[in-house]
């Protein structure tokens, strides 16, 4: 009788776990405390490098599976970025930074500002949220003020990308870096028309109704028209071939590392 009752108990569990589970994931997990999720996701198949969970499965975005980190949020290009971070660039080292960080990932934000050698600014045009309210291709700040820039899936949104990328060089002091994340498909060239306006259009041939163009290899070509010296990371830059699929990480992510000589 008692096994009985413990295997009910078991089963009756397992199904309030996964109505939960999918209460969750409809709902969004932002709000539910960090041990909850790594608790309700717990697995071996996968590992996020961002908030150091090991889970069942990245969880799927927009018709792609394996994206987003249920316990952090952090995205597949994200997770390549932070490796990216932390394998690539000084970020982590210790020493005094003043990093700039564009439309702050929910992932990133709460870890870079306990970071007590970073001295982080955060800026967007519209999130209230942040810092600084700006506009990228009106950079207020001084020449050289900054030693990093973080800005992922942001420059597919600007018109003046050029106007933009050529202010974030202008903010970076010498000898700063820049990392740049976009939509991109490496096998093309880029597909540009600012005079198209409509939503529907924009998300039929850009990806988003708010996209005004897919970038292709030539983002590299603009970086470098920028003044900056490129440097490509890709997943196997950072992590072994074998680990990929358990760090969610895709060949079709390209981190774009600048420096300013
Ligand atoms: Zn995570």
């Amino acid at each position: 009788m008692g096994f009985q009752l413990s295997e009910f108990s078991l089963m009756d569990i397992s199904r309030q776990r996964k109505r939960l589970l999918a209460r969750v994931k409809m709902k969004g997990t932002r709000s539910l405390p960090t041990g909850i999720k790594k608790g309700l996701f717990q697995g071996d198949a996968c590992y996020c490098p961002v908030c150091k969970s090991t889970i069942r499965q990245f969880e799927p975005f927009g018709g792609m599976d394996s994206v987003w980190c249920p316990v952090c949020a952090a995205m597949r290009w994200q997770r390549l970025a932070w490796l990216v971070l932390q394998q690539k660039t000084n970020l982590f080292d210790g020493e005094p930074i003043r990093l700039l960080h564009i439309a702050p990932e929910i992932a990133f934000e709460p870890r870079f500002k306990q970071l007590a050698h970073l001295d982080y600014v955060t800026a967007d045009l519209y999130e209230p949220k942040v810092m600084v309210k700006m506009d990228v291709t009106e950079n207020p700040f001084p020449d050289a003020s900054f030693n990093a820039v973080f800005c992922s899936h942001v420059m597919e949104h600007i018109p003046d990308d050029h106007k933009a990328l050529s202010e974030f060089f202008r903010v970076l002091a010498p000898g700063g870096w820049a990392v740049f994340i976009v939509p991109i498909r490496m096998k093309k060239l880029t597909d540009e028309d600012l005079s198209i306006e409509d939503p529907k259009v924009r998300e039929k041939r850009f990806g988003q109704h708010d996209h005004v163009r897919f970038y292709g290899k030539d983002f590299e070509d603009r970086l470098s028209a920028a003044g900056f010296q490129v440097t490509l990371f890709r997943p196997e830059d950072v992590a072994a071939p074998n680990e990929h699929s358990k760090l969610g990480l895709s060949h079709k992510d390209v981190v774009f590392y600048c420096e300013k000589p």
